[in-house]
């Protein structure tokens, strides 16, 4: 019987991994992750203890299914075997995947869809595969292991290594998700709570899942319309798999797209003058433009590696439209310290708010007192980062200047910045 070496990567689960089938098909199996590896790259220590939490729970699924999850530290450790895994985007994770030869199996979508003909705009994707048909998602397979004869690294010191950090999320995929789904029901008015900025209880906390692949993003589709059918079906649950849709979108615009996700021009090539310093980036990262609700996003990024999706809008929106600094450091330093980092997400997301990227030449900005003041309205959130904040009414919570001087003036640099944007737009639409 043939020995194949089933490489796990975005894809940390034994249910619906299609490459994981794929592999058991050809002979018998054993799971290998490599740690020095692309998939893990630069993403930071909630990330790294997240992922360790996911490894174990994956290998105690192996071992249940008769084979097992070993850990290595490089790629080397192929050379000579036959591998199978998962066809991650990204470009270092596609070049590594060519070194090593493997065979790949794509599966990290929910609608099937050929991305060399992905229109420039999300609603146009989204209006071609919806209404999204009948979705199956696979069994796991019945496993023959082999034993691993490689060098291979102890879990038990990755865990140590990270024992430190604190765990935002302990539960499984299906603890999680049923708990959202099912038990506390909140999926029911998804579409009225996902703006909120805490979190769980606002909106599905789903993505480190996800982006690790312990759950697939059918999986979680499949149980909408479970719910669907035995509880009810509205706006929310439609909501929720419109946003499934709008990860699907921006993985596939990062397979048609490669470089180009990461280049300052983005994919519009939009030659910008960024000119924001140094000091505005760090002012930024560390949580003290002045800015109530920038600054209690980012102080909770830093200090969970969670932010919510209203929050990445009004941050990222910050720092490109107010700030005037390159999209870029932002993508990178969010890579750095999401949970969830997720290349396609992540810098599609960030060029769509820097207006380099989908959906068209718009200078959108986001005021950060208006947001406070509907997804935030007792300023509980801004006061529960911005402890220094307690004592004073609501409205003076959220006003610019109320915990530290402000680092730029909000319409002096919007309008700047607004005239910059259209200026270039004008010269790229007049050809020069
Ligand atoms: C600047 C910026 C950077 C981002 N970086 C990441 C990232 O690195 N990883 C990541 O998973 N998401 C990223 N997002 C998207 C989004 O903010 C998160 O997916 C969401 O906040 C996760 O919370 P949730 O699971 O509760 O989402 P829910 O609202 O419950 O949504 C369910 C799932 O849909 C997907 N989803 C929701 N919104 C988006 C979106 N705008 N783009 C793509 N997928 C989406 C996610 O997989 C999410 O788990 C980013 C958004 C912005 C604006």
């Amino acid at each position: 019987m043939e020995k194949i070496v089933y490489w796990f990567r975005r894809d940390l689960r034994v249910r619906d991994n299609w490459g994981l089938i794929r592999a058991a098909s050809l002979g018998a199996v054993v799971g290998v992750f490599v740690w020095d590896s692309a998939v893990v790259g630069r993403s930071g220590r909630f990330a790294r203890a997240f992922l360790v939490d996911s490894l174990v729970q994956l290998r105690d699924e192996m071992r249940r299914l008769g084979s097992d999850l070993v850990v290595v530290r490089d790629l080397a450790e192929f050379e000579g075997r036959q591998v199978v895994g998962s066809d991650e985007v990204g470009v270092f994770e596609s070049t590594e995947a060519g070194q090593v030869g493997a065979e790949l199996v794509r599966q990290d979508f929910l609608v099937d869809y050929d991305w060399r003909a992905l229109p420039g705009i999300f609603t146009k994707f989204r209006k071609e595969v919806e209404p999204v048909g009948d979705v199956r998602v696979l069994d796991e397979p019945s496993l023959r292991g082999w034993v691993w004869n490689g060098e291979r690294c102890s879990l038990d010191e990755l865990m140590d290594e990270f024992c430190g950090v604190e765990r935002r999320f302990s539960e499984s995929a299906s603890e999680r998700m049923r708990e959202f789904i099912w038990e506390s029901r909140c999926l029911q008015n998804y579409k009225q709570t996902r703006n909120g900025f805490w979190g769980e209880g606002d909106s599905s906390c789903l993505s480190p899942y996800l982006a690790w692949g312990c759950l697939s993003p059918r999986e979680v589709f499949v149980e909408i319309k479970k719910f669907e059918i035995e509880v009810v079906a509205n706006a929310s649950t439609y909501w929720l798999i419109f946003e499934l849709l709008r990860r699907d979108y921006f993985h596939y615009l990062a397979r048609q797209q490669g470089a180009r996700m990461f280049l300052q021009e983005g994919i519009q090539g939009l030659a910008l003058d960024w000119s924001g310093g140094n000091d505005l980036y760090e002012a930024w990262f560390e949580g003290r433009t002045g800015y109530p609700i920038v600054d209690a996003c980012m102080r909770q990024l830093l200090a969970t590696g969670w932010m919510s999706n209203r929050g990445r809008q009004i941050t990222a929106n910050f720092l490109t439209k107010v700030l005037n600094v390159d999209w870029r450091m932002g993508a990178d330093w969010f890579e750095r310290n999401l949970i969830d980092y997720d290349v396609a997400s992540n810098w599609g997301n960030w060029q769509y708010q820097a207006g380099v990227g989908t959906d068209g030449r718009e200078f959108r900005v986001f005021h950060p007192v208006k947001q406070a003041a509907e997804h935030d309205p007792e300023s509980e959130f801004i006061r529960k980062w911005l402890p220094e904040l307690a004592g004073i009414s609501a409205n003076e919570a959220r006003m610019p200047g109320a915990h530290c001087d402000v680092v730029v003036d909000f319409d002096e640099a919007v309008g700047a910045n607004r005239s910059k944007y259209l200026s270039q737009i004008r010269k790229v639409n007049s050809g020069f």
